[in-house]
């Protein structure tokens, strides 16, 4: 695997090992590898000839100064791991030259998408998103690029993105990772207790469980709220029933709608997202 610390290094490198006609597949993160990254690496080497991860904590999606302090930052583990899934290679950026202005540049505009949910907790954090995707793309010019659906707000802001901005990688969401528990893979998971670490599956119980309901919309929703909340290291701070393409809050059961269950848990300071697809 070759390591590139600037857009000169990439540049040379992916010049270098590039043959005529080799496709480029892409995999964005922050870091702090978990194997839900490690399928992205993995689909994007079986569907490409090349693929390149970057690794960089990008500071303006955190609308949370504590939060980005902090993200856990492994870099040498995370090289070992890009590595065994056999990486081609790895971009780790600085932020100077990520953002040397400072600020970004571009307003996005990615309509309700980025009203609801995330978008509506965390001020900020898809104009953030949206800044850094650009960016990368524009940087490594990929043919695809793999994004998880743990993050599913996300993987449709950027398809909005691509869209808008006609650019080039074609855009795949991969299954959600999960511990063997269920509890969904993220790099914050490393920052719960033990105690928060042993109850934080509930999360998944309650969305599989969800599903099995026969409840109105606005009563499951309900029915979620007090599952969770009667776990005392719990804090739910979203349950949205929504359209799987527009976000658009679900209020009726529609069996042409395809219905999902976007769930965002507190455990003290540790912000635990997931998602279930209710109607299928
Ligand atoms: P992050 O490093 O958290 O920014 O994540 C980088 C990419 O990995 C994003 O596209 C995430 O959606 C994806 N990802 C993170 N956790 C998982 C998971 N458990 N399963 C699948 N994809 C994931």
């Amino acid at each position: 695997m070759k390591l590139a610390n600037s857009i000169k290094e990439l540049h040379h490198i992916i010049k270098a090992v590039r043959r005529e006609g080799d496709s480029i597949g892409f995999v964005p993160t922050m870091g702090a590898l978990h194997n839900g990254h490690l399928a992205l690496v993995k689909r994007s080497k079986l569907e490409n000839n090349i693929c390149v991860c970057s690794i960089f904590v990008n500071p303006t999606q955190f609308n949370n100064p504590e939060d980005l302090k902090k993200y856990p930052r492994q870099m040498e583990q995370d090289i070992r791991l890009l590595e065994s899934v056999n990486c081609d290679i790895v971009f780790i950026p600085e932020t100077e030259e990520m953002y040397p202005n400072g600020e970004p540049e571009i307003l996005f505009h990615f309509g309700e998408l980025e009203k609801v949910m995330e978008g509506a907790d965390r001020p900020g954090h898809f104009q953030g998103v949206g800044t850094i995707v650009k960016k990368l793309f524009d940087i490594v010019e990929p043919h695809r690029a793999y994004f998880g659906n743990k993050d599913y707000q996300q993987l449709l802001i950027i398809k909005s993105l691509t869209q808008q901005y006609k650019l080039s990688p074609k855009i795949i969401g991969c299954d959600i990772v999960r511990e063997n528990d269920g509890l969904a893979m993220s790099s914050r998971n490393q920052r719960l207790s033990s105690i928060q670490r042993s109850e934080a599956p509930h999360i998944y119980s309650v969305l599989k469980a969800a599903k099995q309901q026969q409840l109105d919309v606005e009563s499951l929703k309900l029915w979620v709220a007090q599952k969770i909340n009667t776990n005392s290291l719990m804090e739910l701070s979203y349950f949205e029933i929504s359209d799987a393409e527009t976000l658009k809050s679900i209020i009726k059961w529609d069996k042409n709608q395809r219905a999902m269950g976007f769930i965002v848990v507190n455990m003290g300071e540790i912000r635990l997202i997931d998602n279930i697809e209710l109607n299928i």
